[in-house]
């Protein structure tokens, strides 16, 4: 993890040094090692075998990058503020959170392939706690040419997100992604079938992520009453 507590408040382990330790967890208290180096990003880690909910083992360098990466950008933005790393909410801590607009808005980098029911679980969780919640998968164009298998949890944040995946570009830059259907074109049967595996990728214009807003929706089917941070209605 890059964010944890000293006895000023909670610091980033980039801008830190050891003499400002010692380091706590902000979830389980228990004390954090900083590990600065050369080669990969610097960060907080538990002791060994640590029991804590945010016990980070084999967080990604990629992660950690991404993370700050969306921090330097958020922070010049002018109305943003209140840009944190892996804020302390106690059932949840998501990697970026900041206030635009006077809305909290939490970040959840989709990396680690979380199951369905735990994004579900988290997004409850955030909707409690009235703040609105952008899953973020990572874009790349590989992937999105003609037919595209999205795993389970994709085609539920899709479902979520009334019909998109935002997916992280660069920077602030997401793009959005419709999944369309998918047509099977074996000549075997008649009519026109719809692949169950395969969607169609629709790559539709880029937004930043401070151009979304706060969007309720209620509970239906499979997705928990919800406050999302997407594009309004109209778009
Ligand atoms: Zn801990």
């Amino acid at each position: 993890m890059l964010s944890a507590d000293n006895r000023y408040g909670d610091v980033l382990a980039t801008e830190v040094s050891p003499a400002d330790g010692p380091f706590r967890c902000p979830a389980c208290q228990k004390p954090v090692i900083l590990k600065q180096g050369h080669i990969k990003i610097s960060h907080f880690a538990h002791v060994p075998d640590a029991v804590c909910p945010y016990n980070s083992v084999g967080e990604s360098e990629e992660h950690r990058s991404i993370k700050l990466e969306i921090r330097r950008q958020l922070l010049r933005i002018s109305g943003v503020t209140d840009v944190r790393l892996e804020r302390y909410l106690r059932e949840v801590r998501p990697d970026i959170s900041f206030v635009l607009n006077g809305i909290l808005v939490a970040i959840e980098i989709q990396l680690s392939r979380l199951s369905r029911s735990k994004i579900k679980w988290r997004t409850e969780v955030y909707a409690r706690k009235n703040i609105a919640v952008l899953w973020m998968p990572l874009f790349s164009m590989e992937p999105f040419q003609k037919r595209y298998a999205p795993k389970d949890w994709e085609r539920y944040v899709h479902g979520l997100y009334f019909g998109k995946v935002y997916y992280w570009s660069e920077g602030l830059k997401l793009q959005p992604v419709k999944f369309e259907d998918y047509m099977l074109t074996s000549g075997m049967y008649p009519g026109k079938r719809y692949s169950k595996d395969f969607v169609t990728p629709s790559l539709l214009p880029p937004v930043l992520i401070t151009d979304l807003t706060a969007r309720w929706r209620k509970q239906w089917r499979d997705f928990p009453r919800a406050k999302l941070w997407c594009e309004p209605w109209n778009s």
